[in-house]
């Protein structure tokens, strides 16, 4: 892998040296992106690594991509790294989006600009642009399906039971995320049509530090012990497809995936492996899909006008306040998929049939 890799930058050097049609700004040919992604225990961002390593050098540039493991120290360690090898240009997706003020000034003191990759850079004013998907449409996507399944409408007189779940708190799409899928479902909260049992319906009750599925099972094992002995949950809010999982392990446990007792409706996000797998198989019931390779493609285009000393392009100047200012975003479209439409993926190249089963 190591001599492939040498290979293909050689190669891109050569290229960038050669090539004459484009008229890249000759300070980002050639240069360095120090790409930080938050782990390797999800799948999208293994691929949002993998993505941007091509894209990058596709490009002309070299790359230099690490992954923190969910550790904020070695995240930031990494980028001190990155930096004191003199990158070009960074672009990271925060573990703790608020950490990293330290480590992004010595990244200002250096003129090393900075994208913000799917994850906003909180309290700092050196982040230049942000790449990301439109968060609270992630959240919608995932209440307004839950509604369309359990056939709510506005007026109805249907009574159905729901729990709900949230990402980490300290990043920030986790409110986005929450804010879409509640502005879809309080109107049904408060007509009666959905009851929370547990009560736990604001955002700092129903987190899951790190996004982890393993917090998120024992947190459904303990609701349902406590709320649902002898009633029936109809439906889940889970933002993530790892969390997705974890809650259905703990309702499998107790019964739930039977004809007589199916599933509850399940929502989740990033179209991870397990979960289309899981969504073909009839268990987990919908998922959001965000085509990372449209947003490594941002992040290029992102580092390609900042390097060569323009603004980002961004559909969004309002929406991301990131407690200092409001940072330019480009934001993509998330496509809700379930079992009627997971060809999509097939179709879209992101998986093959093979890997679908
Ligand atoms: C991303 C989601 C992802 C979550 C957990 C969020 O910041 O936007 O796509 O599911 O992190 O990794």
């Amino acid at each position: 892998v190591a001599a492939t890799l040498a290979l293909s930058l050689a190669a891109c050097g050569q290229d960038s040296e050669g090539g004459s049609e484009t008229e890249r700004d000759p300070e980002a040919e050639g240069g360095t992106v120090g790409i930080a992604m938050p782990t390797r225990s999800s799948e999208r961002w293994i691929a949002d690594g993998e993505n941007m390593v091509a894209q990058f050098e596709e490009a002309g540039y070299e790359t230099d991509l690490q992954y923190g493991e969910d550790q904020i120290e070695n995240q930031i360690s990494q980028i001190e790294n990155m930096i004191a090898q003199g990158v070009d240009l960074l672009v990271i997706a925060a573990i703790d989006g608020a950490s990293l003020g330290n480590v992004l000034q010595q990244a200002a003191d250096a003129d090393i600009p900075v994208v913000a990759y799917d994850r906003l850079l909180m309290d700092t004013e050196n982040v230049d642009c942000y790449a990301s998907f439109d968060n609270e449409r992630v959240g919608a996507l995932q209440g307004q399906y839950i509604v369309d399944s359990l056939g709510l409408a506005e007026g109805g007189d249907e009574a159905y039971n729901i729990e709900l779940f949230a990402g980490s708190p300290d990043d920030n799409n986790t409110r986005y995320f929450f804010q879409g899928a509640m502005g879809v479902l309080q109107p049904f909260l408060d007509d009666g049509q959905l009851t929370v049992r547990s009560g736990a319906t604001e955002l700092n009750a129903v987190t899951t530090e790190r996004w982890s599925g393993p917090e998120a099972q024992e947190r459904m094992d303990d609701l349902l012990t406590a709320e649902y002995r002898s009633e029936r949950l109809d439906a889940v809010l889970s933002p993530y497809d790892g969390i997705s999982l974890g809650i259905i392990a703990a309702l499998k446990n107790v019964g739930y995936g039977t004809a007589d007792q199916p599933l509850p409706v399940v929502t989740g996000q990033d179209a991870e492996l397990a979960s289309v797998q899981s969504i073909i198989a009839g268990e987990q019931t919908q998922t959001v899909f965000k085509d990372m390779r449209e947003l490594a493609a941002q992040a290029v285009a992102m580092g390609d006008a900042l390097l060569g000393g323009e603004e980002c392009e961004a559909n969004d100047t309002e929406s991301y306040d990131n407690g200092v200012k409001v940072v330019p975003a480009f934001l993509l479209d998330p496509v809700s998929i379930d079992a009627e439409n997971y060809q999509l993926l097939v179709d879209g190249g992101f998986y093959t049939e093979e890997q679908l089963g």
